[in-house]
């Protein structure tokens, strides 16, 4: 531990252990969040350092990635051990050191968690090594951690591991732990038998909550045992406390924890700026955001070979495409629009489930001149579609922060969404009222099916023509949010403090 004065503020040495941070390695928010809190956090003056897998991506990050002497072998259940070497680079901002595991059977791979044909059969053993690799190489670091903040469930056993084994772990016993779900729809579940590798006693598997329903889980054993609990917005720690979000694990939240902590993601207001960003070819801000919008949208036009047209409303999405995203919602709206040749044009840029990849081309190929789509995940293009969209869809069925609306807002290009977890804590549904206290953000679908949907899309499209100056009123509105990462940090800094003094 740090040692700490009284009258002097305490500097808190923060370790995060996550799978994904930007620029090293992304398939969703984690990655922003993972790659933007440490140094935001150690802004504030405190300590961060990350500790992640070292997977192929790692290596066309465009920062560069060293290999150190430090080398250990990890003990894989109780007959196998394995190497693994650390490689250290920095996050590119706060001088923030990010340390990679590097054991290339496991994860010098294409994909991150699995491939098109699904996730990896191994994945119990690659991270269970991972959790068992980065306790071990924070002993090899020589830090004194106050806080072990892991990230969902492929970090869930660390929290497990030092309760069960605090010997086997001296150098972390007395530091706080926080686990964060950023989704809780992915918990890690695996037979029985892919406990072994933790290499603990089997008496462990039920005392210590690995278990569930017979199978081992990982985030299971990260909730029941870790300090504090989070998530990524307040209405979403409501919601996965009830049977219809809590995806089984709502009784693991209610048992032994008072609360679960909901802070709402930031996003980083350099990368996303539309005054200042390289990405899109017409920079705007609130002075001259309707000739830049419409420039944007011109030259997306131009880029997807759709009909030129500055009036057309043009509405964007970018995402995964997987059920979560309300895709059973968007698809039959989308079609509905192309088939009767409704006065809109639409731009889709994700990736994900190869049904929705099929159906989402078909139309693009029929449609051509008012569907443009992108499969893929491009960066730059997320950037051009925000700066040309004037309607931004995100009707997901659950939705544990989202980033993209936070986007959407900043760029002008008002939020279409489901009233759910962190969609209902950043957009301000459009009525009578938020209309008249200015507060209006966006438009939330009255009822989840694609008729709410369209009526949505419909309300907004209505105020567009009829209403420029209410219309406008919104998008500014939208505009001046602050969701800068800041509030966010001091949020979770009070979070560590809390951890750290209960912990005394
Ligand atoms: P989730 O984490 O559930 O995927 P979020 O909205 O929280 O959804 O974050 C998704 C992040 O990934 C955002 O930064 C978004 O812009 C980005 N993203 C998702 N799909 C793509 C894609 N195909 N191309 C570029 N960026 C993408």
């Amino acid at each position: 531990m740090q040692q700490f004065h009284p009258g002097e503020r305490e500097i808190l040495n923060i370790v995060y252990l996550t799978t994904e941070a930007v620029p090293f390695a992304k398939t969703g928010g984690l990655a922003d969040v993972c790659g933007t809190l440490p140094w935001k956090v150690a802004e504030l003056g405190h300590r961060a350092a990350v500790i992640m897998p070292a997977f192929r991506s790692i290596h066309s990050s465009g920062i560069e990635v060293e290999t150190t002497d430090v080398s250990f072998a990890v003990p894989m259940s109780d007959r196998k051990l394995v190497g693994a070497r650390l490689l250290k680079s920095t996050l590119p901002y706060g001088d923030v050191p990010v340390w990679f595991i590097d054991q290339p059977q496991y994860f010098d791979r294409d994909g991150l968690y699995g491939d098109r044909s699904g996730d990896y059969a191994d994945n119990a053993e690659r991270f269970t090594f991972f959790c068992r690799a980065a306790l071990t190489a924070i002993a090899r670091i020589g830090w004194a951690v106050d806080v072990l903040h892991c990230n969902d469930w492929q970090t869930g056993l660390i929290p497990a591991l030092i309760k069960s084994a605090p010997n086997v772990f001296p150098w972390v016993r007395n530091a706080a732990t926080v686990m964060t779900i950023h989704n809780m729809a992915y918990q890690g579940q695996f037979p029985a038998s892919a406990f072994s590798w933790t290499g603990l006693d089997w008496s462990y598997f039920r005392h210590e909550s690995f278990e569930f329903y017979g199978n081992l889980n990982f985030l299971k054993a990260g909730l029941a045992t870790a300090d504090q609990i989070t998530t990524v917005s307040p209405r979403y720690a409501q919601e996965i406390q009830t049977p219809q979000h809590g995806c089984g694990l709502d009784g693991v939240l209610g048992s032994g924890h008072d609360h679960v902590t909901g802070i709402t993601n930031g996003i980083d207001p350099t990368i996303w700026d539309p005054a200042n960003d390289s990405k899109i070819e017409h920079p705007y801000d609130t002075t001259d955001w309707q000739s830049g919008k419409t420039a944007n949208k011109v030259s997306i036009q131009r880029r997807f070979d759709l009909k030129l047209s500055r009036e057309v409303p043009l509405i964007g999405l970018v995402g995964r495409l997987a059920e979560q995203k309300g895709w059973d919602l968007i698809l039959p709206v989308l079609r509905w629009h192309l088939e009767q040749g409704r006065p809109t044009q639409w731009v889709v840029l994700g990736s994900g489930d190869p049904r929705v990849e099929f159906e989402l081309s078909s139309l693009a190929k029929e449609f051509g001149d008012q569907f443009g789509l992108h499969v893929g995940f491009d960066e730059a293009l997320a950037h051009q579609i925000e700066a040309a969209s004037d309607l931004f869809l995100m009707p997901s069925h659950y939705e544990p922060c989202g980033l993209n609306q936070l986007y959407s807002l900043r760029y002008g290009a008002v939020p279409v969404v489901t009233e759910t977890g962190g969609l209902a804590d950043t957009v301000v549904d459009c009525n009578e009222e938020t209309l008249a206290d200015r507060t209006a953000t966006g438009f939330y679908l009255h009822e989840v099916s694609p008729v709410g949907l369209d009526d949505a899309i419909g309300r907004a499209l209505q105020l567009r023509y009829h209403d420029p100056k209410k219309w406008e009123q919104i998008v500014l509105t939208g505009m001046n949010q602050d969701w800068s990462w800041r509030k966010s940090a001091c949020q979770y800094v009070e979070l560590y403090d809390r951890a750290v003094s209960l912990k005394q």
